[in-house]
């Protein structure tokens, strides 16, 4: 992909040495991790396809809209309202910030002790080989977690900057009423940076196209609650991470005929590990492209992953913007409904979230939950108590795994959860 894309990675300031080390890097990650796997679906193609071109083709097309005048929004959290970025015309696409590369140049300014996410997304935008970064007109983050937010004051030196204040209660009145004036005040910003204004019939249009896309990544979700299941963990990974970067119209067509030949093989009993393979639930931390540390470890052990309770995963897609009316007024509370319900463990209360790891173990016949929390990430280290007391209540085991991007603990992960998957199958005799 390199030498085509060259003149236009220039144009938008990328550091054209540094990002090939990075291409190179991933390319051989991508084939050993991704193309190594046996029995995939065929429908798989168009997103390896995605994936070797998500810093060529995609960046081309998102420039060649802001050629024509579109608007560009990066984001990093699941609380950035992307439907309101479709109701003024712009795209919404998540930055980079999974990768260890970039935690180096974040370090020489941030303190070492910080979330791996953090320091990879400022990172990436410091030594310019984000292409995402580089394409954004305007960045947006949230006052979720403390880290987060004050590396959004530095990151603001560097890129235009818009920080939304999410209420740290969002299922009070009172929340719910602060996280609107929010949305108000986020429409009017994306209004003035896009030049259009956002109707209501544009609302319903952009809440009903990112509603497709949710709904195409909860049926892919739903049909891995078969045994087995037809689809691997670190394909559905995939797929929910390239949610993200690629065109939410033509991502969710994809998705569908993906789940066409998914329902095809489920009605056959074909699956992609051994019948019996032991089923693992991923939940905790969000995993950023091109983060499949844990996912490609579990697979190593001969577990299948059958569900990710996470932002990259099932709390994205659970739940849909449902308006209850047809003006702007409504169609924002309806964000505000569907928002609020986003279980992340920067709120408390976070007795939602708790009640839904259980659940989805549940539904999806996890035998064992592998909770996932990155380094320095206080929130879900902490929740890590209550989530492993309601999982104890129902006979379920949990492994705790604390790590960063790093590959050098990845043996001593493999150990721990081989040693977790003999208690798994002590259970289970
Ligand atoms: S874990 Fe919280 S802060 Fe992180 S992406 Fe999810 S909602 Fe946002
Ligand atoms: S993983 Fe934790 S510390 Fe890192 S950005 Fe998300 S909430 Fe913040």
């Amino acid at each position: 992909m390199s030498e085509k894309y060259v003149e236009m990675w220039k144009s938008i300031g990328m550091d054209i040495e540094k990002h090939n080390i990075l291409l190179n890097a991933l390319g051989q990650f991508y084939t050993s991790i991704y193309l190594s796997q046996k029995n995939r679906p065929k429908k798989m193609d168009y997103f390896d396809f995605v994936v070797s071109e998500i810093h060529g083709l995609r960046i081309k097309e998102l420039n060649d809209q802001r050629a024509e005048g579109k608007k560009v929004i990066g984001a990093f959290c699941i609380y950035a309202p992307e439907e309101l970025a479709y109701a003024a015309d712009a795209s919404m696409v998540g930055l980079c910030g999974g990768a260890d590369f970039s935690v180096p140049d974040a370090e020489a300014v941030l303190p070492r002790n910080l979330c791996p996410l953090i320091k990879s997304f400022y990172g990436f935008k410091l030594n310019g080989t984000c292409p995402y970064f580089q394409t954004s007109d305007l960045v947006v983050g949230e006052t979720t977690c403390d880290g987060k937010k004050k590396v959004y004051e530095l990151l603001g030196e560097l890129i235009p900057t818009y920080v939304l204040e999410v209420p740290h209660k969002p299922d009070t009145q009172r929340g719910k009423e602060f996280w609107f004036k929010e949305l108000e005040a986020f429409k009017a910003k994306v209004e003035e940076l896009t030049g259009n204004k956002i109707t209501a019939e544009k609302l319903k249009e952009a809440i009903e196209l990112i509603n497709n896309k949710r709904k195409a990544l909860k049926r892919l979700s739903d049909l891995r609650a078969n045994s087995p299941s037809p689809i691997s963990g670190l394909d559905a990974l995939l797929i929910y991470q390239i949610s993200f970067n690629d065109d939410p119209k033509r991502f969710t067509t994809k998705v569908n005929d993906l789940c066409d030949e998914l329902e095809e093989r489920v009605r056959n009993g074909v699956g992609v590990a051994a019948k019996d393979a032991p089923r693992l639930m991923i939940s905790g931390c969000p995993m950023a492209i091109p983060n499949w540390k844990v996912h490609s470890i579990a697979q190593a052990t001969g577990a299948t992953v059958v569900a990710e309770e996470s932002c990259v995963g099932t709390r994205y897609f659970s739940e849909l913007v449902e308006p209850k009316g047809d003006s702007v007024n409504d169609l924002l509370w309806a964000i505000v409904e569907k928002y609020s319900q986003i279980p992340c463990a920067c709120f408390t209360p976070n007795d939602r979230r708790i009640k839904n790891v259980t659940d989805l173990a549940k539904q999806f016949k996890a035998e064992g939950v592998i909770y996932y929390t990155l380094q320095n990430c206080h929130d879900y280290n902490v929740e890590a108590v209550k989530v492993e007391r309601a999982l104890k209540a129902e006979n379920l085991s949990m492994l705790k795994i604390e790590t960063d991007y790093a590959m050098g603990d990845a043996a001593q992960i493999q150990t721990r959860m081989e040693a977790f998957l003999e208690i798994i199958a002590g259970k289970k005799a």
